[in-house]
Order: structure tokens, then sequence, then C-alpha cells
């Protein structure tokens, strides 16, 4: 229900944001800042210039570039590597200093959501003390809306934003304006991931299965027909009434066949086996416009769809793969790679295709270069994941944050410092769990429903605490050891001397011959017709449905 309304919600914003800007609203955006978490582009009226991308920091604040920043609001930085200070002049004076948790104002001390950094030549300060710039407002759109940060010398909505607390870094009923300002920003830097999974649709041919606002959803039951197909003469035909529904849309069927769509204050016909469309009455055809009617189900062409519901698609033949945004993807590869990743993972129709599915889960990383080249190494082969993460870690390597549920890889807890949990009081388990559950979700944008205790050591109050926060206990059934042999054949033996359908597989992407070992046997299950999905995937294509507080050791 949730899901819905947020994919209602962004659909709205869609439609509003198709309005035409007042002549006011125009002048009030060309002076503002516009940046976008993750992006390396910061937007000035119309002028775009090449920034170290704006990030969070792992407490959740948004750390943003000062020098570009600053100097675009008209304020002049000095940057003092030495000292590690920074000094802005603008109407106001400010000074930062690299690791402090306060700044100085105009000589008064005040404190920041997170300690700048200076990384390299580029020092970075969380985005909101940026207020104390005399005229200086900050709007934040947050992750789910697109991750923007606008700058700006007047206030774009009545309720300034510049209240809101990082941490939940979300904006509330923004005006006009603010929207025009979103509207110029996705056009510029296209959505950030956070918005692309809210809103986007992706499809598996010959699959009944479907990504929708970032969960795998039923098409139909497997078996049925209604999954995607490639027509005789080449269209990607797509079940119009589901693709409706998801995008919370009206569906009907009129007794001549013709698919009636009411969307977007738009209405959409669809007349059985044709190659046009009518739009608020006025019809259009195409060479790449068809439908067809299959089992008494309405199918249309990608084309179609999307032109008569002013939607971006994109297939890609290696994954046969389809999307459909309400956002143009041409200026983010990163997204689609990672669209065609999670297609990859979508269960195919055929009965019998895979011999059995096993759930690899690499536990107290991120670990740098080697995570590194083992998430290459699962691109590469279309195999997904789990990984149970430490907060310790997390903290040394953000960057890898972005890429594992990016690239279909689910992200799990394991705790803060690897500690014994059954060691631990209420407030130190607490903590463990909490400050890693925070970690993950600011670096990932979810927060995790897995939790693997550190040595699988864990105690009623344990399992009463998982239960507290929705997550359940994951252990495993095949342990590698591989933290015992580092040796890659020996490893790879582990797995392959025992492996069957449903395993949990324990390993650790700490090693370069775990990466080596895992990989291996990637390999060689793959092509007896196993596949790697991660571990809710395996618990879902199992038909177990995970309960919080529960141990888990398989899904055989
Ligand atoms: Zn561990």
């Amino acid at each position: 229900m949730k899901n819905r309304m947020v994919r209602i919600v962004c659909l709205l914003l869609a439609a509003v944001m198709m309005l035409p800007a007042s002549p006011v609203m125009a002048a009030e955006q060309d002076t503002a800042v516009i940046l976008q978490l993750g992006s390396e582009i910061l937007l000035h009226g119309r002028e775009e210039s090449a920034i170290a991308a704006p990030y969070y920091a792992p407490n959740g604040a948004v750390m943003v570039p000062l020098a570009p920043v600053c100097e675009a609001l008209g304020a002049s930085v000095q940057v003092d590597a030495g000292s590690g200070r920074a000094t802005v002049q603008g109407n106001s004076s400010l000074i930062f200093t690299a690791g402090h948790w306060s700044y100085f104002s105009g000589g008064t001390a005040q404190t920041l959501a997170s300690p700048p950094v200076l990384a390299g030549n580029t020092f970075f300060v969380p985005v909101q003390a940026l207020r104390s710039l005399a005229g200086v407002y900050v709007h934040t759109f947050g992750y789910y809306d697109g991750g923007f940060l606008v700058l700006s010398a007047a206030p774009l909505t009545e309720g300034d934003l510049a209240g809101a607390p990082n941490e939940n870094f979300s904006s509330s009923a923004p005006d006009a304006a603010l929207l025009q300002a979103r509207k110029r920003a996705l056009q510029t830097f296209g959505p950030n991931r956070g918005l692309f999974d809210r809103s986007a649709i992706l499809l598996r041919q010959d699959s009944c299965s479907a990504w929708v606002a970032g969960k795998e959803v039923q098409i139909s039951p497997p078996g049925s027909s209604y999954a995607p197909y490639q027509s005789p003469d080449g269209l990607v035909m797509l079940p119009l009434r589901f693709l409706t529904q998801a995008l919370g849309g009206s569906y009907q069927m009129w007794d001549d066949g013709t698919a009636v769509v009411t969307y977007g204050g738009h209405i959409a016909a669809f007349p059985a086996e044709s190659g046009s469309i009518t739009v608020d009455g006025v019809k259009t055809e195409h060479a790449d416009f068809g439908s067809a009617r299959k089992d008494g189900e309405a199918f249309c062409s990608l084309a179609a769809f999307t032109a008569a519901l002013d939607l971006y698609g994109a297939t890609d033949s290696a994954a046969n793969g389809i999307v459909i945004s309400p956002y143009s993807l041409a200026k983010s590869p990163a997204l689609q790679a990672a669209a065609w990743s999670r297609v990859q993972a979508l269960p195919r129709n055929a009965a019998g295709v895979a011999k059995g599915y096993l759930a690899l889960t690499f536990d107290d990383g991120p670990s740098g270069k080697y995570t590194t080249a083992l998430l290459d190494g699962l691109q590469q082969r279309g195999a997904h994941a789990t990984f149970f993460l430490c907060n310790y870690r997390i903290a040394s390597y953000p960057d890898l944050m972005g890429r594992y549920l990016a690239e279909g890889h689910e992200v799990g807890n394991h705790s803060a410092t690897h500690a014994q949990l059954t060691k631990l009081g209420a407030p130190a388990l607490a903590a463990e769990l909490d400050n890693t559950n925070k970690a993950i979700c600011a670096g990932t944008g979810t927060s995790p429903v897995l939790m693997r205790p550190p040595g699988g050591a864990y105690h009623s109050a344990v399992l009463q605490a998982l239960q507290a926060r929705g997550m359940d206990c994951i252990l495993w059934s095949v342990d590698t050891q591989d933290w015992k042999y580092h040796n890659t054949q020996t490893v790879t033996d582990n797995i392959l001397s025992v492996v069957r359908d449903g395993d949990i597989i324990l390993m650790h992407d700490m090693y370069p011959t775990s990466v080596q070992a895992a990989l291996r046997a990637i390999d060689t299950l793959q092509a007896q017709g196993y596949v790697f999905v991660t571990v809710s995937e395996l618990a879902r294509i199992k038909g177990v449905s995970l309960q919080s507080g529960q141990v888990y050791h398989s899904f055989r």
C-alpha cells in the first residue's frame, strides 16, 4: 500500500512538473545552485560545471564540496591544506576545520551535523551549514525524490526546508518554484537510484515476475502466458493491464476489444490488433506501435505504451530486459546497467530451467579491493549475493555502498564492531544493531531486514531484539571455512562437494582466495544450471515467508 502511494505521489509530481513556469519563478531559479547526491555536476542557472560529487557521510549528513558551491553563491573560499582549515567570505564569514564537529559563523561557534572532510584538494562540509551564509536558503529533495540539493538566494517555498534535520532529508509540500527547480535538475542530472527505484518498472521477456518500485512482484501466476514477449515482427510486447495497475492508472477493456487506459489525466486507447494509439481523441500511427490479444489479455508494444503514457522506455537484448520510467535515463548509464543486472535476477518462466537456487553470503566487509573484485566478477556472471556488513568497515569504504543494491545484491547487518552479541547487555546490543542499520540505510537508502550475528552466536535476547526491528536471523548450511583455508581450490571444493538446491553458503570477502573460489564455484555451478540469488530471493523462490526474530539455516 505504502509503495503504491509513493508511486502515485511520484506520478502526481511528474504530472505537476509538466505545467509551465511563471516568469517570476524562472527568475528565481536562474540563480539557484542545484546539486545531486552522487553526481559530479553543479548546475548554476543555465551553466553546468564539474565538481566532486556530494555524498552521504556515514551518519547520514549530506556533504558538499565547499569551494564550488560557495563560489556559485557569490562567496569566496580559501582552503589551507596545512592546517585543514577553510575560510568562507560572503555576506558573512565562516571558518571550518577538517575533522571538527563545530565551525565559526561570524565569530560564534556552531555545531555541525558531521565533521568537514578534506579529501585530496576538495573540502567537504555538511550542506546545512551553508545556511549560515547570510541570504542562502537550503532546500533538499529526499533520496526518493532524486536526492537534489537546491541552494538559493530566496526561499523557494513558503515553509523553507532549511530547518529540516539532515537525517530525514525529506521535503514536504514543495511549491511550484521548487518543483520547477527539480524539473530542471531532472533534465540535467537524470534520476538518482532512489528515485529510479521508486518509479521504474523492470520487466524480462518470458518472465512472470517484474520489479515495481524496487520490489519483485508477480505479473501473473507462473506458467501463464502474460509475460512480455517478442512479436513475429520484432516488437517487444507488454501486458497492458499489469503495467497500468503498476503505475497506478486505471484499465478497462471494451466489448470491441479496445483496451482503455486512464493515466496522468489522459485517456489512451489501444485497439485490438492495430498499429495505432488514440490519446485524448487524437489518433497516431507508427511502425513500432502494435497491440495484440492473447488469452483474453491485452498486449501493446513498448513504443506504443511509452508514447501513449508519456514515459521513457529502453530495452537490452543481452538481458532480455525492458525498463519503463517517468524519467529519461539518457544521462544515467550506471542506472541502466543496474537495471539490466536486476532484470537478470528475475526468474524465467520455463519450468525446469534452473537445476537449483543458491544464496552466496559474504560476511565482515566491505573490504575495498577484494569486495570490488568480487562485485565485478558477480556482475560479469549475472550472479547475485548477500553481503553482511560491519559498521566499522562501512565507514572505511563508503564508496562501495552504492554498488550492492544497484547491482542486484542484498545487504544485511553483521553488527557494528563484530562483537559476540550473546555477551552484550541490552543497550550495547541495540547499538550494535542500530548503528549498522543506520549506516546501511545512509549508504544504500534501504534499511536491512537480514542479520547474521558474528560467529553465528545468538540467544533469545538477540532474537527478541531482531524481532523488535523486523529483522531475521540468517545462518548458513554450507560453511566454506574460507577464513581458515586460504587456498582457492580447497575453498572451491568445500562448496562443490556438498552444495544442493536451497543452500546458504558462508564466505568472507576479506581474502583474495575467497573471491577467486566464489567465482570459480559460480562458473561450475552455473554450467550445471544453478542460479545465484540473494537470501530474500531464495526464501521467496522456495515459498518461505521470512518471519522476524526467526532463525534460518537454509531454504532446502
Ligand atoms: Zn563475521
